[in-house]
């Protein structure tokens, strides 16, 4: 029985019924041979298969360790740790993926460099197991971030097993953001982050819930959530556009004084044209980004809808059920 735990680990699960039996003994062994209490919390993000019965009998087999948290639907991975973070008990939070990707026999590495005192633990993955189109996606995204985004110092952003203290969490989710990025969240509430490398495992099972549409999806949340680089880069092409534009009017004002009225070129004017004229759709794009993240958050909504939590406390024997919203 723990009252305070030690280390929090807080799993989003999105239709993960294969492996999360799998998860449940590897990282309660991993955990179990560290020694110190802890916890587990596990958000079922509108699963559809048998996620939501499978994390039921695991809540029953450790009631006083694994709790579970129930969305009322699909509300992300993100929101599914923010989720358990507004609920954790433990000193140390870390975040891991249900497919055992990331290997829970490392997590001893994150607590050591937490007990090191630092109170962000970012990682990056070693020996990558993915697809190779994944890993290329991954290394643009990375590239891009890096280029836009330069005070986000991490090296690998997709690899979910890192490590905060309990402060920054707290700080994460008091945010009250509904797109946002954890990893980089975190950054900026950190004061001596670090990085370690850790192993990567292919899928157990099941299959990724990312297609190529909705990693460039999070990448645009990424880089709208922490960056006005993309709505700065028009106002320079606007910039250099008008003043390019405005000697090009002097020229041909010159030229109908010096040679008379012309019409050649008609065509290339309208290749000038489509080209400007793409240039402002991309710009309203980039800005519709921005407004529509606005608009998201003046309207209020809850970011997420918790059905119910399934957790045992040391005083109730019996699971709370609770309905609540944030
Ligand atoms: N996940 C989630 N909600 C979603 C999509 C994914 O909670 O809408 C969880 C999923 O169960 C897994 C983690 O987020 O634990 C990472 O997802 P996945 O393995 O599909 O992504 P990938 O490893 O391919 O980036
Ligand atoms: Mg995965």
């Amino acid at each position: 029985m723990q009252q305070n735990p030690y280390i929090s680990i807080v799993v989003p699960v999105h239709n993960e019924q294969e492996t999360l039996e799998h998860l449940y003994q590897r990282l309660t062994t991993a955990l179990d041979k560290l020694g110190k209490p802890y916890e587990i919390i596990l958000t079922n993000d509108g699963s559809t298969d048998r996620t939501a019965m499978i994390l039921q009998e695991l809540h029953k087999r450790r009631p006083h360790q694994i709790r579970v948290i129930e969305f009322n639907g699909n509300f992300g991975q993100h929101m599914a740790i923010m989720a358990g973070f507004e609920r954790v008990r433990g000193e140390i939070i870390i975040t891991m993926d249900a497919d055992l990707q990331n290997p829970p026999e490392e997590i001893y590495k994150l607590v050591q460099a937490m007990e090191a005192g630092h109170d962000v633990v970012n990682t990056h993955r070693l020996g990558r197991q993915d697809t190779l189109w994944r890993r290329m996606v991954s290394r643009w995204h990375n590239k891009i971030r890096a280029w836009m985004i330069p005070k986000i110092k991490m090296q690998d952003e997709g690899c979910m097993l890192r490590a905060y203290r309990r402060n920054v969490v707290d700080l994460m989710a008091s945010t009250g953001e509904a797109s946002t990025f954890i990893p980089a969240l975190a950054l900026q509430y950190a004061s001596n982050p670090t990085e370690v490398g850790v192993a990567h495992e292919s899928r157990h099972a099941g299959e990724s819930s990312y297609g190529f549409y909705q990693l460039i999806r999070y990448n645009f949340d990424l880089v709208t959530g922490f960056s006005l680089f993309p709505l700065q880069v028009f106002t320079m092409v606007g910039v250099l556009i008008s003043g390019l534009s405005f000697l090009f009017v002097v020229y041909l004002g010159v030229r109908r004084l010096m040679v008379g009225p012309e019409v050649e070129g008609v065509f290339t004017l309208f290749a000038v044209l489509f080209f400007l004229i793409g240039i402002v759709l991309l710009g309203m794009g980039v800005m519709g980004e921005y407004i529509g993240r606005i608009y998201q958050e003046v309207r209020k909504r809850p970011r997420f809808v918790v059905r119910h939590v399934l957790e045992t406390q040391a005083a109730d024997q019996h699971a709370r059920q609770v309905d609540s919203v944030s």
